[in-house]
């Protein structure tokens, strides 16, 4: 189910409830179980679920309730709020500070639009007046370096990369080290997102990590993978202990249960939504508008 169906499917949950006559244990269990089977069709981890309905039913507590109270109203604002506790872990984002060097580093598997999501990320923050520049660490991948030096150039950014140099490590390093001799403010590092082996590839990152010592570590991750986002963003939580998620592919089919597991599996908050391939596709993720948007 996609997004804006889950929404739909929530919000005529919510209608029928207005429109019960009387409130009691029978219309809540219909309205949870209506609200968890629209959850479980969009991928949402199924003991996130059951959370939700358990936290509902033990806030509401209907049988304790007077006669009054407005029970419609009680019970619609523990659906929101157990909403916005699923996409908002409570925790701040890094924001950059100006007049210094913030390097970020990306990390996610091939394919999930990490590169793209770099140049994405350097253009927002150029027309927001930050002096940006863009760093190829992806040796493993051929026609990394050629892809993001076409975006780059494309928005006009900086950047750094070597066809002939194969140590990830080095070329972080050194372009990090350039930029930041260069008083550049965003310096945005790119990274692998495949190797032989799984344990090759988060090696490489704890290595590029402690080299270049990221400010923000951003964890990029394709929305349309449903249920393997939980084990995806945690296995990347565990080995890159990134701060902050960007859900790529957002436009057309992505179900944004993934979002969902994904925050709730790293307790780290998304940041940013992907939306299309080209360069200002990208758009800030505000949890609370996230849930009125999808309720309409
Ligand atoms: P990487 O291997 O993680 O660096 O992935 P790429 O940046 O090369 O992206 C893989 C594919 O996903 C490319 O075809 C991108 O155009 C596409 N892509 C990336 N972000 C988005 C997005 O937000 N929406 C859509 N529709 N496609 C995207």
């Amino acid at each position: 189910m996609v997004l804006a169906d889950l929404g739909r499917k929530i919000n005529s949950a919510l209608i029928d409830l207005s429109k019960a006559p009387v409130v009691d244990e029978k219309v809540l269990d219909a309205l949870l179980k209506d609200i968890c089977a629209a959850l479980l069709a969009s991928d949402v981890n199924v003991m996130l679920v059951q959370r939700l309905r358990n936290n509902v039913k033990k806030s509401v507590n209907i049988n304790e309730m007077g006669g009054g109270v407005n029970k419609k109203k009680i019970i619609q604002k523990a659906v929101m709020d157990e909403l916005f506790e699923l996409v908002d872990p409570g925790v701040e984002p890094y924001k950059p500070v100006k007049g210094r060097p913030n390097v970020f580093m990306m990390v996610g598997l091939q394919g999930a639009g990490k590169t793209t999501t770099c140049t994405k990320l350097a253009a927002h923050y150029q027309r927001k007046g930050w002096k940006v520049a863009l760093v190829c660490a992806d040796t493993f991948r051929a026609g990394a370096f050629d892809q993001l030096k076409q975006n780059a150039t494309k928005a006009k950014i900086p950047y750094y990369g070597s066809y002939t140099e194969n140590d990830p490590v080095s070329i972080a390093l050194e372009g990090v080290d350039k930029f930041k001799a260069d008083r550049f403010e965003i310096i945005i590092v790119d990274t692998s997102g495949r190797h032989k082996q799984e344990t090759e590839l988060f090696e490489e990152m704890k290595q590029i990590s402690a080299a270049v010592q990221p400010d923000s570590t951003i964890f990029v991750m394709d929305g349309t993978i449903g249920q393997a986002a939980e084990s995806q963003a945690k296995a990347f939580k565990e080995a890159a202990d990134f701060g902050s998620i960007i859900m790529t592919k957002m436009d057309g089919h992505a179900k944004g249960g993934g979002a969902i597991s994904a925050v709730a599996a790293s307790q780290s908050p998304v940041v940013f939504i992907g939306t299309g391939e080209h360069m200002y596709d990208l758009d800030r993720f505000e949890p609370q508008s996230f849930v009125r948007k999808m309720l309409g």
